[in-house]
């Protein structure tokens, strides 16, 4: 084995699929969202797999994610989540759909498609109703529409919205407002238009809690990688990455011996510490030192002693019956990247995506 492995499980992905198409009602469409190298696997494998599997949309945060997959073969319409001015070239060159947040990017993008003599360009407007990051504001449904009204250039695709805290349900009255308010703003967009954009603004947590939040569409991230942002939901998926190591070297520490950089770790009594060739310039972030994050060695929990090093961690093998040269689960199928995260106040979504790419991606089918 090449020092670490993320494994990329096709099967996993498909089953996820499947479970969250089985909470949609028949008809609504499902958008695959692969910013972010896939929630950190394989963009180019996941699309196809996707694409297989006949999901109707891709998302991607950023153009340059959507030129890779636009690269890798993928022919299915995607959504750029978060484009700037300056990429609006290269969408349209590339036939990727951007989500138009504000005056400025709308304006924007319509002199980039009048300058491409473009006619009903496919686009998507994202409106604001809670999370005060991007989009346009409630209220803003005349002024888009009388520049929509000016020009043949654009068409709009869809409308959308996302949602604050659809995982928390001691946020549901907010969540219903957000929701409430987008119907408002959509029927006010719709009467005026004389065309039918769709609708959409659920997120993997929305699926799972807010049916009445499907629209046409929904957009799901973390679910399709195998989690439901809470341990019942867990059990119905399937991780997709697994993040592999193997042993490098046992040591046998005796009682006072320190252990890494800066002393981080003190033997109170024998000991042995096995090292693994994975670090914080892999992704696995120094806050998981000292005994916060581990490892599954021979099916047993390895705590990481001491600091966190860029290359490598040590972990405490006393108890466990292991050799140099075994293999290392870091998250996975046995030991979820949920647990692993919360040991450091962290989230899935930031552990899978941190994870770097000199950490060979291997496709299982
Ligand atoms: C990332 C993202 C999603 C996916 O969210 P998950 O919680 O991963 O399902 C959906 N919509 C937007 C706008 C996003 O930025």
């Amino acid at each position: 084995m090449p020092q670490s492995i993320l494994e990329i499980d096709l099967t996993a992905l498909e089953h996820n699929v499947d479970y969250l198409r089985s909470k949609l009602t028949p008809g609504v469409k499902l958008m695959a969202v692969v910013k972010a190298y896939a929630y950190g696997s394989e963009p180019a494998a996941v699309a196809q797999k996707l694409m297989s599997l006949g999901v109707d949309y891709f998302a991607v945060a950023f153009v340059e994610e959507g030129v890779t997959l636009r690269d890798a073969g993928i022919t299915a319409p995607i959504l750029v989540l978060h484009p700037q001015p300056s990429g609006f070239d290269t969408i349209i060159e590339r036939c990727l759909e951007p989500n138009l947040y504000s005056f400025r990017v709308l304006q924007g993008f319509i002199a980039s498609a009048k300058a491409k003599q473009q006619q009903n360009y496919p686009v998507h407007l994202k409106f604001n109703t809670g999370l005060n990051r991007l989009g346009f504001k409630k209220g803003d449904e005349p002024k888009i529409l009388e520049t929509l009204a000016a020009t043949d250039a654009i068409m709009v695709r869809s409308l959308f919205s996302h949602l604050v805290a659809s995982e928390d349900l001691s946020e549901r009255d907010f969540t219903l407002k957000q929701i409430s308010d987008f119907k408002e703003i959509a029927s006010h967009m719709l009467e005026k238009l004389d065309y039918k954009p769709f609708l959409h603004q659920s997120n993997t947590s929305a699926i799972l809690n807010f049916p009445e939040a499907q629209f046409d569409m929904v957009r799901a991230g973390i679910g399709l990688y195998g989690y439901g942002n809470n341990p019942e939901e867990d059990k119905n998926l399937i991780p997709v990455a697994s993040l592999k190591s193997v042993i490098s070297q046992i040591h046998t520490i005796e009682k006072g011996e320190s252990v890494g950089y800066n002393r981080g770790f003190f033997a109170e009594r024998q000991m042995r510490t096995a090292t693994i060739p994975l670090g914080h310039a892999d992704g696995l972030s120094r806050a998981y030192g000292k005994g916060k994050g581990y490892v599954y060695i021979n099916g047993k929990k390895a705590e990481i002693v001491g600091n966190v090093c860029m290359d490598m961690i040590m972990v405490n093998v006393t108890e466990i019956d292991c050799q140099e040269g075994d293999e290392v689960e870091v998250f996975g199928k046995l030991s979820s990247a949920s647990r692993l995260s919360a040991t450091i106040g962290s989230i899935p979504y930031e552990l899978l995506t941190a994870i770097s790419q000199r950490v060979l991606r291997i496709i299982r089918e």
